[in-house]
């Protein structure tokens, strides 16, 4: 059978004869040079422990070629022998030890130590009681194919797990190739017309490993590079994005705070027929909605402060259960909801939290895709001065080393395209702002659970929008304040009149006026109790104004409540904070208004809001 292969195999042009083997095995010795100066170098580019042990592979492979092209001619002795047996025996080792290393299966050091020793055993034995070649050199080679094709799965692997991967599919078919070649070796070396041939193919096949592992590097270089710069990319996209619905949400606001206002005083005057109530609260219900998308659009653009209001959780979390509309495309979803009945209100802004809980619900989801049966758990109970929430899930949960990144911006292990990264560094930051945390721990039984703590509402209970029915007559809260006399400006004649008839239905006597330096006049001239004041003007900004006012009459300074339509902007927010003005957030409600005049108006007039009360704001 092996006379007919040689006898077929030496018609082939692919053959040479034996004369030629000095000089194959010196090409195939230069291509294993080639392939240990590559792994060198990638091992000190790249840091990887796997190619300094594949390196150590290929040095013992190099060192047994050079002993066998030194002694070709020579008779071996046993000692010769024995090394040369017991090199290729150690190059096998260090093949498997690497794609051990590689695929990650744990395997000990001194196991391949032992191994080495044992080898070294069985290549004395070879050398010197063995008297049949094919004893020796069938195991030993066998073994280092076997190594070889077992390198060749570890690289099948990496281009299964990244597809773009082209030259991990390329070496894994170069270690196969040669990994057959090296099992076959003692067959080319008993035919004098195939051990030449044996000796180029093994050059070539090397040298084709070699071009792939360079192709590798090249594709990983580029991916790495594409990881560094496509956030780079996101973040500028993100960042012009943000100006433009910030410019957009702006330009909204006004004409939404003139709807929702007038809206709001025709519902409280109910002059109109009762029957047109409900379809006029319809729409003032939608206009409501227009306004809060514009504030998400604006929390998209740029962090909002937190619009703190008395918050119920459970109710939260039962109306995400209810409506969230990825909830409805998982079926069968078991979904549980452990709530606690005597849960205490948090101060919070219930769309940011709506929007947290909104995100960390569609992580779980998205995570328990392949998950035969989703279970997803919403828990809330009471600690003891703070409000725990839970989501948990049964998908794979999180790996320990990519937990400690799972809140970074721009951090996601999700396919480009399916998640930003984003999602939990916003979701952090916004419970952050509401003096909580947000972190994760693995769910018992497996799957992921990210846990929210925020702190128990305190004493105070602000005239919340929610809750405050649209038709509610005006609140006899400013009956027990005495009417004031409130300077109103703002640019825009419909908000600064809309603002003086809510506040004349309040009991107060209005002064309205839309151009700063008018207003600055009538302080001179005039008395007020407040000020009601927009902060984008075109004459006069509000720190301007504010300015201004100080010099003329600093206690009333202390009493401007500013507007704006741009509450994400920092340059406001930073002088809201520094002088401790309370300002609101346009489009306001008229509750709100009412809240912030009456808690101005009841307050002595030496005494200041502080931002450290957490009460400045009401946007
Ligand atoms: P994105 O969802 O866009 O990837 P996130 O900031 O929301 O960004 O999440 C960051 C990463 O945290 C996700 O890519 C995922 O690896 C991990 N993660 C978040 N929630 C879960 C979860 N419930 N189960 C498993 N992994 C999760």
């Amino acid at each position: 059978m092996l006379e007919l292969f040689y006898t077929s195999a030496s018609e082939s042009i692919f053959v040479f004869p034996r004369e030629y083997l000095p000089a194959a095995m010196l090409v195939s010795l230069l291509s294993v040079w080639v392939l240990v100066g590559l792994f060198f170098y990638l091992n000190r580019y790249t840091r990887r422990p796997y190619f300094n042990i594949w390196t150590a592979a290929w040095l013992f492979y190099a060192l047994w070629l050079t002993l066998s092209l030194n002694l070709h001619n020579d008779p071996e002795t046993s000692l010769t022998l024995m090394f040369k047996q017991w090199c290729i025996s150690a190059a096998a080792v260090f093949l498997l030890w690497g794609s051990a290393s590689f695929l990650k299966i744990a395997a000990h050091q001194r196991l391949f130590g032992l191994f080495l020793g044992f080898l070294l055993v069985w290549s004395y034995v070879g050398a010197y009681h063995l008297n049949n070649p094919w004893q020796i050199q069938l195991p030993i080679f066998g073994l280092i194919g076997l190594a070889s094709i077992l390198t060749a799965v570890s690289y099948y692997r990496l281009r299964c797990g990244n597809p773009r991967y082209l030259g991990a599919g390329l070496l894994a078919f170069g270690f196969v190739c040669w990994g057959l070649y090296m099992a076959a070796y003692p067959f080319f070396k008993a035919s004098n017309q195939l051990v030449s041939s044996g000796f180029f193919i093994s050059a070539v096949l090397q040298l084709f490993i070699a071009v792939s592992m360079i192709v590798l590097v090249l594709e990983e270089a580029r991916a790495s590079h594409e990881r560094v710069l496509l956030p780079l990319r996101q973040a500028e996209k993100l960042s012009a994005l943000g100006r433009m619905i910030s410019g957009v949400a702006h330009e909204l606001n006004n004409p939404l705070a003139i709807i929702n206002g007038y809206l709001e005083l025709i519902l409280r005057r109910r002059e109109l027929h009762e029957s047109i109530w409900p379809d006029l609260e319809k729409v003032a219900r939608e206009s409501d909605r227009a306004a809060k998308l514009v504030g998400q659009f604006l929390a998209f653009a740029r962090k909002q402060q937190p619009s703190l209001q008395p918050v119920q959780l459970n109710t939260l979390i039962q109306q995400l259960a209810e409506s969230q509309p990825i909830l409805k495309r998982v079926t069968p979803l078991d979904l549980q909801l452990d709530l606690d009945p005597h849960l205490p209100l948090i101060s919070g802004d219930p769309d940011q939290i709506h929007q947290v809980l909104a995100n960390l619900v569609a992580n779980a989801i998205q995570a328990m895709a392949h998950q035969p049966r989703p279970r997803l758990l919403l828990k809330s109970e009471r600690l003891s001065s703070q409000v725990r929430v839970m989501v948990e899930d049964n998908g794979p949960g999180i790996a320990a080393d990519i937990v400690p990144h799972i809140f970074e911006p721009f951090f996601t292990t999700k396919e480009v395209g399916s998640g930003a990264g984003l999602g939990l560094s916003i979701a952090h930051s916004t419970i952050a702002d509401h003096q909580g945390q947000l972190f994760y721990e693995p769910a018992p039984g497996g799957g992921a659970r990210l846990v929210m703590e925020l702190p128990m509402q305190e004493s105070w209970e602000p005239a919340g929008r929610e809750g405050a029915p649209l038709t509610q007559p005006p609140s006899s809260a400013a009956s027990a304040v005495h009417p004031a006399r409130i300077l109103v400006l703002d640019d825009e004649p419909d908000i600064a009149e809309l603002l003086g008839v809510t506040l004349t239905l309040l009991g107060h006597q209005p002064t309205v006026c839309s151009d700063a330096l008018a207003a600055l006049a009538l302080i001179d001239r005039q008395k007020f109790d407040l000020v009601l004041s927009d902060f984008r003007m075109p004459n006069l900004d509000g720190r301007e104004f504010y300015e201004k006012v100080i010099q003329k009459k600093p206690g009333l300074a202390r009493r401007i409540i500013f507007l704006t339509g741009d509450v994400m902007g920092t340059e406001p927010m930073t002088f809201f904070n520094s002088v401790s003005c309370l300002h609101l957030a346009k489009p306001f409600h008229l509750a709100q208004v009412e809240e912030a005049v009456t808690r101005i108006l009841s307050q002595p007039q030496s005494i200041m809001p502080t931002a450290s009360s957490g009460r400045t704001h009401l946007v």
